[in-house]
C-alpha cells in the first residue's frame, strides 16, 4: 500500500458472492476486484479500492470470516443509531459489512416498503461516509451505485463544504437502472438530516428523491453502457429527468460492464454436462441432448432449443413471449424459460407450458445452476428488453456459444452485432418491442439455424469476444483519474 494509491470507496446494496439479486450484484462483486488486480495498490498506478455492502441478516456465502472492527453512530431524528462494521479481508479485496437496526428490516434486500428501504439504505449510505472518517482513510473517490447509495453522494456534497476531511473527495454515481429512483424513500432521507434540494435544477417532484439527489450532486455520472448513457437523455428512457440530465450531459459517460470470465466459462463450468471451448464446440451438442433429456423434451439436436433466463418484469419484455411463441407454433422448436418476478408474467409462462406441453418448459424460480445449463445447452437466448442499461445475459450467452436474439436497446445494441452485418455478426436484433418484430427476429434466427455452417460462424464469433472486466476496469480507473483532476465545483 502506498500513500500515492488512488483511494476509492465502492458502495453498493449487493455484491457477489455475498448477495446477488441482479446485475448490480455481479458488477459490484467483480469490478472492484478487477480494478485491484489490474492496478494493485503500491504499484505506480495503484488503486486502493474497497467495497462496502450492508450486512443483511440473511447474508451468506462468505469467502472469509467477518471480523468486527469498529462501531459508528448515525444520527436519526433525535436518536443516534449504532452501526457495527465488520471487515472481510481476503487477498482479492477488503470488504466492509455494515450492520445496524435499519438493515435488519425484512428478509429481502429490496422489499415492497419503500420507506423502510429508504431507512435501510440511507443509514447504510451515511455509515459508509462515517466509516472513512473513523478509519481516517480519506477517499479520493466515493463510487456509489443506483438509488440505494445516492444518499452518500448527496451527503458528501453537503458536507464537504464545511468538513475538511472530505474537502478533496469526489464522487461518481453509476446508474444501473434509472427508473428505480427510490420514490417513497423521501421522508427517510429527511429523518436522517438530508434536506430536499429546493431551488435546484431538479424538477420539483424529484427534489427529495434519492437517485435524483445523487444525480444532482455527483461530480460525475456514468451508466453501464455508452448506448444507455445517450438514451437516458431522451423522453423515452429519461424517467422524467431527461431535461435535467441533458443539463448534466457533459458529466455523463458510459462504460460497458464486463463479465467474470472465470466464473462464466464453458471450459471449466462444473455445473454443465460437458465442458467445451470454441475449438471443441462439437461437444456442446451433448449438453443440449442431456438437457433435453432432463427436461423431458424430445432429444433431437436438429430441433432448435430456445432459452430465456430473466427477471420476469415488464422491463425485460417477457410479456411479449406468449404471443410471439404462439405466432411461430407452426415451426419446429423447443423452449426453456427460467425466471421469476411479476406473478402475472409467471402465470402466463406456466399457461404457455400447459398449452405446449411437448415443447415448452417454464421454470418459475431463481436457479443459478439451471441458468448455466440453459446458457450451455440451448441454442439461442431471447432478450426482448424494453430497456437494458447493459445486460449481462447476452454476454454470458455469447461466451457459451449461445446466440442472442435481442431488442436493439442500450447495452444490448452495444454488444450484439446483427446478422445482417455479415462477417462480424453475433446475433439477431430487432427495433420495436412488439410481437411482430420479435417474431420476425426469431424467424430469421430459425432460418439461419438450419444452415449449420452459418450458425457455427455466429457461435464462434460470439465466443471470441472479450467481455472480461479488464477492459472496463481500465476505463473506470481512467475516469477516476480524470475526476480527481477536475476542479472542485
Ligand atoms: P438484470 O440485472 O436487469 O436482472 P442482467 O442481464 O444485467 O439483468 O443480469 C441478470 C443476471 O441474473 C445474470 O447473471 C443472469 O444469469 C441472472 N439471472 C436472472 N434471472 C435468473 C434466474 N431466474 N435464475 C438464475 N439466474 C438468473
Amino acid at each position: 500500500m502506498s500513500s500515492k494509491d488512488l483511494k476509492v470507496l465502492y458502495i453498493a446494496a449487493e455484491a457477489t458472492p455475498f448477495i446477488k439479486i441482479g446485475g448490480l450484484g455481479d458488477v459490484a462483486g467483480s469490478l472492484p476486484i478487477a480494478i485491484r488486480r489490474e492496478f494493485p495498490p503500491g504499484s505506480p498506478n495503484g488503486v486502493d479500492i474497497r467495497l462496502v455492502i450492508p450486512y443483511y441478516p440473511h447474508l451468506d456465502n462468505f469467502s472469509c470470516t467477518p471480523k468486527h472492527i469498529v462501531d459508528l453512530k448515525i444520527q436519526h431524528q433525535d436518536k443516534s443509531l449504532k452501526a457495527s462494521v465488520f471487515l472481510c479481508e481476503n487477498k482479492q479485496l477488503p470488504v466492509y459489512l455494515i450492520k445496524g437496526d435499519p438493515i435488519n428490516f425484512g428478509k429481502q434486500v429490496y422489499s415492497s416498503e419503500p420507506y423502510k428501504d429508504g431507512l435501510k439504505f440511507t443509514f447504510f449510505s451515511l455509515a459508509t461516509l462515517a466509516l472513512t472518517k473513523k478509519l481516517n482513510w480519506r477517499p479520493d473517490i466515493i463510487h456509489g451505485n443506483d438509488w440505494h447509495t445516492s444518499a452518500a453522494i448527496y451527503a458528501l456534497f453537503l458536507r464537504r463544504k464545511h468538513d475538511v476531511f472530505f474537502r478533496n473527495t469526489k464522487s461518481l454515481l453509476t446508474i444501473h437502472n434509472l427508473p428505480y429512483l427510490g420514490i417513497g424513500a423521501e421522508s427517510a432521507l429527511r429523518e436522517f438530516g438530508l434536506p430536499p434540494a429546493v431551488s435546484s435544477p431538479l424538477p420539483n417532484w424529484a427534489q427529495s428523491t434519492p437517485l435524483p439527489l445523487g444525480l444532482l450532486s455527483a461530480d460525475q455520472i456514468n451508466t453501464v453502457s455508452p448506448g444507455y448513457a445517450k438514451e437516458i437523455l431522451t423522453k423515452e428512457y429519461g424517467s422524467g429527468l431527461e431535461k435535467f440530465l441533458q443539463s448534466r450531459a457533459k458529466s455523463i459517460t458510459g462504460i460497458l460492464n464486463g463479465i467474470d470470465t472465470n466464473f462464466w466459462n464453458p471450459k471449466t463450468d462444473p455445473n454443465i454436462y460437458v465442458n467445451y471451448t470454441k475449438e471443441t464446440l462439437r461437444s456442446r451438442s451433448l449438453n443440449k441432448a442431456k438437457f433435453q433429456e432432463s427436461l423431458n423434451l424430445k432429444i433431437d439436436k436438429n430441433i432448435p432449443l430456445i432459452g430465456m433466463v430473466t427477471r420476469m418484469d415488464y422491463q425485460k419484455g417477457v410479456d411479449l413471449l406468449p404471443s410471439t411463441l404462439r405466432s411461430i407454433s407452426n415451426r419446429p422448436w423447443q423452449a426453456i424459460i427460467l425466471g421469476s418476478g411479476d406473478p402475472k408474467i409467471e402465470e402466463d409462462a406456466q399457461i404457455l407450458e400447459n398449452e405446449f406441453p411437448s415443447r415448452i418448459r417454464a421454470i418459475i424460480q431463481y436457479h443459478a445452476i439451471l441458468a448455466r445449463k440453459i446458457y450451455a445447452g440451448s441454442d439461442m437466448l431471447l432478450i426482448p428488453s424494453r430497456y437494458e442499461p447493459c445486460g449481462l445475459t447476452q454476454m454470458i450467452a455469447m461466451r457459451y456459444g449461445n446466440v442472442p436474439i435481442a431488442r436493439a436497446t442500450g447495452g444490448l445494441r452495444d454488444t450484439i452485432i446483427d446478422y445482417s452485418l455479415g462477417k462480424r455478426s453475433t446475433g439477431f436484433l430487432f427495433d420495436e418491442p412488439s410481437t411482430e418484430e420479435f417474431t420476425k427476429a426469431i424467424r430469421r434466427a430459425l432460418d439461419v439455424y438450419s444452415d449449420k455452417r452459418k450458425w457455427r460462424g455466429l457461435q464462434i464469433r460470439g465466443m471470441k469476444l472479450d467481455h472480461s472486466w479488464e477492459n472496463s476496469a481500465a476505463k473506470y480507473v481512467s475516469l477516476y483519474t480524470k475526476l480527481t483532476r477536475k476542479p472542485m465545483p
